[in-house]
């Protein structure tokens, strides 16, 4: 599944879990991938790896709760590459607690990192892709935003304001030749859910069909086909990579 010509890919959040993943699939399907996250070390090593294995990668550090810089590096990106075709706003942040805890911080930090960090990206990058004529947007999202989740008002508002954020993109985009698309993972073994207590850990392996969390490939995969160009025909779908929780 390879593009022509070689499209370029921002992926955020590509320093570890389903970001590393989905890049270093991209890279090995064709992509110039370029790495952003806080965690510069990280993405270095990953994009070395990646053109040890003959891929194409490029990383720049960014904070994605710096809004102003965050617009600027969109811009940076497409200059330095000459064009902007794929954009995956996968880094995101939890800060659990039950609703009734919930402080105005915890839910401010978690609207600010995975919602409109995401409409400061997609605005910016649209711009590109539609001086490209071409352009696919995955926004990752997650299952506490399809079906809710205690203790995670502040996340599930984030993540589901960020379907209705994707069906709209991808209803003023369809007939410019850009797709936006959510990937909405269930449990998964990244960081993220590392040091979830065990009885947690055993709830969600209960409460998933297919018995077990996902592995950040399974997410990768996703992520890669929806961005191909072989994916022009699927636009405002939410694709739930769950092992079956949601349904
Ligand atoms: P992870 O392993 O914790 O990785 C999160 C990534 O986001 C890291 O690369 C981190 O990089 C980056 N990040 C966090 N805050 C950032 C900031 N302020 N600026 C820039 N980058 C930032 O998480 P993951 O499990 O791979 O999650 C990836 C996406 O999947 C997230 O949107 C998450 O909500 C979603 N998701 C995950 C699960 C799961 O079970 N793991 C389930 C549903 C949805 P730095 O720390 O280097 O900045």
């Amino acid at each position: 599944m390879s593009d022509t010509p070689t499209r370029i890919a921002l992926i955020t959040g590509a320093s570890r879990g389903i970001g590393e993943a989905s890049a270093r699939l991209m890279a090995a399907n064709g992509r110039h991938v370029v790495l952003a996250a806080r965690s510069l070390d990280a993405l270095e090593a990953i994009a070395n790896d990646i053109e040890k294995a003959g891929g194409k990668a490029s990383v720049y550090k960014c904070d994605i709760t710096d809004h102003t810089g965050l617009a600027q590096l969109v811009e940076k990106v497409a200059d330095d590459h000459g064009r902007l075709d794929i954009l995956v706003n996968n880094a995101g942040i939890t800060r659990d607690n039950l609703l009734l805890r919930m402080t105005d911080e915890e839910f401010d930090e978690v609207i600010a990192c995975n919602l409109r960090s995401c409409f400061v990206t997609c605005r910016a990058a649209l711009r590109q892709m539609m001086r490209g004529k071409f352009g696919r947007i995955i926004n990752v999202s997650s299952v506490s935003g399809v079906i809710g989740n205690p203790g995670q008002a502040n996340y599930a508002a984030a993540k589901s304001g960020l379907i209705g954020f994707t069906k709209t993109i991808a209803k003023e985009m369809a007939s410019k030749k850009i797709t936006a698309n959510v990937v909405a993972p269930g449990f998964v073994e990244t960081a993220m859910t590392n040091d979830l207590p065990d009885r947690v850990k055993k709830f969600a392996t209960q409460v998933t069909p297919v018995g077990r969390f996902g592995k950040p490939e399974e997410l990768a995969a996703a992520i890669n086909f929806l961005t191909s160009d072989d994916a022009g025909y699927i636009t405002g779908q939410v694709l739930c990579v769950d092992g079956g929780m949601s349904m």
